[in-house]
């Protein structure tokens, strides 16, 4: 796993110039972490000094959930609940809090999202330098380990069954995007850009206008295909071209059905779902994407203040 450490700070001097000195109008910092690239930016009209501060501790907030959530890590909390071969194990708020979060997501889309989905997961590795699809037999037993309702959860224990494991990649990058919004708030900063990986909170809106989020286009991401206006609010994408490899021509991509442990291959090609919570966002673009349009739509429309764009392969 990538180390903040390696972040790139940039403090983007973008405004215009008085006199001889520069304005900011933006302060901006950007870094790998949660296995992708990360950046936030502060629209404020602040200090450089104080821009500096809330954004080291909007870093640092991530850092600190990354070492709780992130399955590739030793010590986290998911993975010596992974490794408790079916013990009961102390856990953080926060990884309670998230836990019970999916666990909610993956009841109201009836396991389509399933936050142990880890034993397919473990099977599949999409940043193999010679990917491999793995054997169909060995994915369906592992889908048999996949199940939400054997996750029993207190607000400071959780117990998986033994051969239960969890991966919150579906739903991490949401969760820690809200508790960095709400590091900001703290440092009262109240016009922020935050995007991890894809996974966007608007903090206020952009200095009195509403942000203008870009949905790239799956089949040239290089291009967008959409863009959404908003404040207060997130945006996030499951596609088909985030993640995955090519073998003999068959395109296999990251998010899975849980039941028969392949690629969700439903005739979508991305789902963008918009809410206030990030972790919904993230939970419900990936659940929406593995239902398909049809039950994905429903979903979306049984939620208040839910909204998402379905687009499909043709
Ligand atoms: P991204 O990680 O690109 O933001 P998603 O939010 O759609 O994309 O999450 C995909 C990740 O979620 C996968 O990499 C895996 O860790 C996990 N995952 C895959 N399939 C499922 C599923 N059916 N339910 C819950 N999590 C899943
Ligand atoms: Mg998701």
């Amino acid at each position: 796993m990538k180390r903040w450490l390696w972040a790139m700070v940039s403090l983007v001097l973008c405004g215009g110039m008085v006199g001889c000195r520069a304005v900011a109008t933006s302060f901006s910092r950007s870094g790998c972490a949660l296995d992708t690239a990360v950046a936030v930016t502060i629209y404020d009209n602040i200090s450089q000094e104080k821009a500096e501060e809330a954004l080291t501790a909007c870093f640092n907030e991530i850092e600190r959930l990354e070492a709780l959530l992130s399955i590739s890590r030793d010590g986290s909390d998911v993975t010596r609940l992974n490794t408790a071969a079916g013990n009961p194990v102390a856990i953080s708020p926060e990884t309670a809090e998230v836990l019970w979060q999916a666990k909610r997501y993956a009841e109201l889309s009836d396991g389509a999202f399933d936050l142990t989905v880890r034993p397919i997961t473990a099977l599949w590795d999409f940043k193999a330098e010679n990917p491999a699809v793995p054997a169909k037999e060995m994915l369906s037993q592992a889908a048999k380990a996949v199940d939400y309702r054997q996750l029993m959860l207190t607000n400071t224990t959780a117990q998986l069954s033994a051969n239960g494991a969890v991966d919150l990649g579906g739903i991490a990058k949401g969760y820690i995007a809200d508790a960095v919004c709400r590091v900001l708030k703290e440092k009262g900063v109240t016009s922020a850009l935050i995007d991890l990986g894809g996974n966007i909170v608007m903090c206020g809106n952009k200095k009195g206008e509403p942000f203008r989020i870009g949905v790239k286009d799956p089949f040239d991401t290089t291009r967008l295909c959409a863009v959404i206006t908003g404040e207060d609010s997130s945006v996030v994408t499951s596609g088909v071209y985030e993640r995955g490899f090519t073998v003999d021509g068959v395109r296999y991509h990251h998010i899975l059905d849980p039941k028969t442990g392949m690629p969700v291959d439903n005739g979508l090609a991305s789902v963008t779902v918009v809410c206030r919570s990030s972790a919904m966002a993230d939970a419900f673009s990936t659940a929406c994407f593995v239902v398909g349009e049809e039950k994905g739509m429903a979903l979306v429309q049984s939620q208040d203040n839910v909204e998402a764009l379905f687009i499909r392969t043709d």
